[in-house]
């Protein structure tokens, strides 16, 4: 579970992202945050992980706050899939998803097997996909490439900020698509930002509708639709 009590953030500059901030995610769930741009979704998002430390209030992870994890275990256990697509470019598709795996030392042989079966989940051909480099691949392959990367360690949690946002429309509906699936078999906690409803309504088991660093509704899609 993931768990934000009474967050503040201010940043240095004096600007609040987030205000009393709460809010719980339990273990297995797809949550989406949406609000206007600037409502304090990307903080959010960066203090599951570490990247940013609360002014005040604690965020906890299966009932431990952040702060008193060792940071690699922390970070190992989160796959983060970013807004624009960062894949290493002088990596091969395999080196790429390799590379968690690999700081957690697993073997070559269990390294390799779970890259076949990652390229797999999302439709693409091992042995078509996993020597090329990210530049011999389309923007929606490579973001789907991105997505099983964060998977590839099998974290608990995973955070996905706008993946879909630099994807053609095509791309996009075929990765909301391997999302939902990913989602049925893994029964993983995902927290996903978006600024579309349609794609919040569409992802989520819960909607998380923020503004201006604040909750102010978090419920099913049909009970939001039903109490907008
Ligand atoms: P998005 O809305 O797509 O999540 P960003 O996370 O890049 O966009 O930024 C959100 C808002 O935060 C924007 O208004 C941006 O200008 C602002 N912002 C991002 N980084 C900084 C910074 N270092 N200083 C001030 N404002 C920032
Ligand atoms: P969102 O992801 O919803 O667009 P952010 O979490 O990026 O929102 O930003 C929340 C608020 O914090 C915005 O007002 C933004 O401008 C501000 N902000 C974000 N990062 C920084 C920063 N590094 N320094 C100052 N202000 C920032």
């Amino acid at each position: 579970m993931i768990e934000f009590k009474n967050v503040n953030k201010e940043y240095p500059d004096g600007t609040k992202a987030l205000t009393d901030f709460s809010l719980q995610i339990n273990n297995g769930e797809l949550v989406t945050l949406i609000g206007p741009s600037g409502c304090g979704k990307t903080t959010t998002m960066k203090m599951i992980n570490r990247l940013i430390e609360p002014t005040s209030g604690s965020v906890y992870i299966n009932n431990k706050d952040v702060q008193d994890y060792n940071i690699h275990e922390l970070r190992w256990n989160i796959g983060y899939v970013l807004q624009e697509i960062a894949l290493f470019p002088h990596m091969t598709i395999e080196e790429n998803i390799a590379v968690v795996p690999e700081m957690k030392k697993w073997k070559r042989k269990d390294i390799r097997k779970r890259v076949s079966e990652l390229l797999n989940m999302v439709g693409l051909d091992p042995n078509i996909y996993q020597k090329r480099m990210p530049r011999e691949l389309s923007g929606g392959e490579q973001q789907r490439i991105g997505v099983i990367r964060a998977l590839a360690a099998d974290p608990d949690i995973i955070l996905m900020d706008e993946p879909f946002s630099a994807l053609d429309p095509i791309s996009k509906e075929q990765l909301q698509h391997d999302i939902r699936s990913l989602q049925k078999e893994i029964q993983k906690t995902i927290v996903f930002v978006t600024h579309d409803m349609d794609e919040a309504l569409a992802l989520g088991d819960k909607v998380c509708l923020m503004k201006d660093g604040r909750v102010v509704q978090i419920d099913p899609p049909q009970s939001l639709i039903l109490n907008p």
